[in-house]
């Protein structure tokens, strides 16, 4: 009986001289390392809440009983929830009106210098992938560092990133305020800036520095549309067909791509605007290399505390 020998990888066979099928094999492992989705579909099942099955029918009785894992009766989430404060609320609504307020300032201002041309396209397309990015900053910072118990930054800008982990459709629950004022403050002090170089710049210098000016007022409007783009990527029911339209055509940030955020122990896929950026930073190991980094020199474990308020289920 003749026993079938595996042939070598990289033998030469088929004409192929051994360096040509090295380079094949390191060619299709690059394809394969590339195409790997980066979490599986059973990933995906297993590690995030159901979003879009709110009877839980997909969800085995232990993970839906007494202690469940995710949902608006997870015990640290109600803990979270509750630290919202009348103060917050206040910082939010001021926010979201002296925003509103430069936004139109700015826009009426830059008016009767815009031109529908090339440079305004590159301007939307630069503004868009830096919001994208700087979302992905933001994001990865408040989840992968600090604590809920920290200071003024703890309660007030770190506790909602806590919260959005282990009850992730709480942010379809919050109203227009609450959902926006955080990334509404965000883009105040570059709409400030702006307005005032509107104001006091000659018309020359803003015409050739016009350029700019859109770039940072469409980034500040992207970085400011930000978090409502997140709602609507965990509301699976109601949303108007053409936010759908968007979110199918990947324009805004789709539902089933921001899932692979909600895989525990959420370690990747941060850039929540359009979300184009997140497989490149996350085949470029960007975010884990960060935290190697930033382990390697303070000591501090990422996740730690988005740990702890996960734990906390009783
Ligand atoms: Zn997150
Ligand atoms: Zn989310």
């Amino acid at each position: 009986m003749t026993i079938p020998l595996p042939i070598p990888p990289c033998a030469n066979r088929d004409g192929l001289s051994g360096l040509s099928c090295e380079r094949f094999e390191y060619a299709s492992t690059m394809a394969t390392t590339l195409l790997a989705p980066v979490k599986t579909e059973r990933q995906i099942l297993e590690h995030s809440m159901s979003e879009d099955d709110p009877n839980a029918n997909t969800q085995l009785p232990s993970e839906v009983g007494e202690q469940p894992r995710w949902g608006p009766r997870h015990r640290g989430a109600q803990e979270l929830a509750e630290l919202y404060s009348p103060g917050k609320r206040l910082q939010e609504w001021v926010c979201v009106v002296v925003c509103c307020t430069l936004c139109a300032c700015a826009g009426f201002l830059m008016a009767r210098y815009i031109h529908a041309d090339a440079s305004l396209l590159l301007a939307a397309i630069a503004g868009v992938l830096t919001a994208d990015f700087a979302s992905g900053v933001v994001h990865w910072a408040a989840d992968t560092w600090g604590a809920v118990d920290l200071p003024i930054i703890g309660k007030n800008f770190i506790r909602p990133f806590r919260e959005h982990h282990i009850d992730p459709t709480s942010i379809t629950r919050h109203d227009f305020v609450e959902t926006n004022g955080d990334n509404f403050a965000i883009t105040i002090p570059v709409l400030a800036r702006i307005v005032w170089q509107l104001l006091m710049y000659d018309v020359f210098t803003i015409q050739e520095q016009f350029h700019w000016i859109a770039y940072w007022y469409l980034c500040c409007i992207f970085v400011a549309m930000t978090n409502q783009i997140h709602k609507w990527s965990h509301t699976y029911f109601g949303l108007p067909a053409w936010v759908v339209w968007l979110q199918e055509w990947h324009v805004v940030l789709p539902r089933r791509h921001h899932r692979i955020h909600h895989v525990a122990p959420h370690e990747t896929y941060f850039c929540i605007t359009t979300g184009w950026l997140n497989w490149p930073l996350e085949k470029l190991h960007f975010w884990s290399t960060l935290e190697m980094i930033i382990e390697a020199l303070t000591g501090c474990k990422p996740r730690a505390d988005d740990m702890k308020w996960a734990q906390k289920r009783s």
